[in-house]
C-alpha cells in the first residue's frame, strides 16, 4: 500500500487542495460572487498542517473569517457566525458569505492511516490529534462526558461525537473522521438556518475531508458542496 493506493481506496474523487478552492471560487463567480463583494468563513483544525486550506481561501477570496476548532468542529456559535456575517459587505442590499469546513487526517507513506510527518520532528506522529485521543479514550473505556474548563474543545468535541457513534464499537480514525465531518455539515448547516436570511444573502457550503500526504501537500475529499443563491439550492461540481 501507498499513500496513493490509500488515498484512491478510501477517498476516491479526491483533489488537490489548491485546485479544490480554485475550482470553488471560479464557479461562485458564476453566481455573482467574487473577491469584492463576499465573505469567506474557514473553518479547519488548529494544526498548522490544515491552514493552507483557509489560507488557499484567503488569497482566493482577499480575507477570511476563522471559525477553526479542534478537529474543524465549529463550536464559534451563533455569535461566531453573526460576526462573520455582519463583516460582510453589502452590495445593493445583499451580503454574500462562503464557507470552507473541514476536519482532516493524514496517511504515511505506507498508507497508513493518522500518520503525520513534521518537519524537524524525527518520529513520525498523528493527524488528526483530536480525534486520534478521542478515539484512544473510546478505546480504554468510555471517555469523560464532562465540560473541563481546561479542556474545552476536547470535551465538546467528545460530546459531539458521542452522539454520531455507533453504539458499543470503536470506529476507525478514518470512519471517525467521516462522522466528524457530518457533525461539522449537520452543525454548518443548523447554524446557518439560525443566523442567515436567505432573502438578503446568498451564501456557498463547501465541506469534505482535507487529506495530508506524506509529501507535506494537502489534498482534499469534496464532500457536500453547493450554493444558496436567491434562496435556490444551486449544486457545486468541482470536478476538472
Ligand atoms: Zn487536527
Amino acid at each position: 500500500m501507498t499513500f496513493q493506493t490509500a488515498l484512491a481506496h478510501h477517498f476516491p474523487s479526491t483533489l488537490r487542495e489548491t485546485d479544490f478552492v480554485a475550482r470553488t471560487y471560479q464557479t461562485l463567480l458564476r453566481y455573482g460572487f467574487g473577491q469584492h463583494n463576499t465573505m469567506a468563513c474557514a473553518g479547519v483544525c488548529r494544526d498548522e498542517i490544515s491552514r493552507p486550506l483557509a489560507s488557499e481561501a484567503q488569497k482566493a477570496w482577499g480575507k477570511i473569517f476563522d471559525c477553526s476548532s479542534l478537529a474543524g468542529m465549529l463550536f464559534l456559535g451563533k455569535t461566531g457566525f453573526r460576526a462573520a456575517q455582519h463583516h460582510a459587505p453589502q452590495i445593493q442590499g445583499r451580503e454574500r458569505y462562503v464557507y470552507y469546513a473541514f476536519p482532516h487526517i493524514a496517511f504515511g507513506r505506507g498508507g497508513e492511516p493518522g500518520v503525520c510527518y513534521r518537519p524537524g520532528r524525527s518520529e513520525p506522529s498523528g493527524a488528526c490529534g483530536a480525534l486520534i485521543a478521542f478515539r484512544q479514550e473510546l478505546e480504554r473505556a468510555q471517555p469523560p462526558a464532562n465540560l473541563d474548563p481546561d479542556d474545552l474543545e476536547l470535551s465538546l468535541l467528545r460530546q459531539r461525537l458521542r452522539l454520531k457513534l455507533p453504539h458499543g464499537e470503536v470506529p476507525s480514525l478514518i470512519d471517525l473522521t467521516r462522522l466528524a465531518y457530518e457533525a461539522i455539515l449537520e452543525d454548518l448547516e443548523h447554524l446557518l438556518a439560525l443566523t442567515v436570511d436567505a432573502a438578503r444573502s446568498d451564501y456557498a457550503v463547501f465541506t469534505g475531508i482535507q487529506v495530508h500526504a506524506p509529501d507535506g501537500s494537502n489534498y482534499v475529499w469534496p464532500g457536500v458542496l453547493y450554493a444558496v443563491v436567491g434562496g435556490k439550492r444551486q449544486p457545486i461540481s468541482v470536478e476538472g
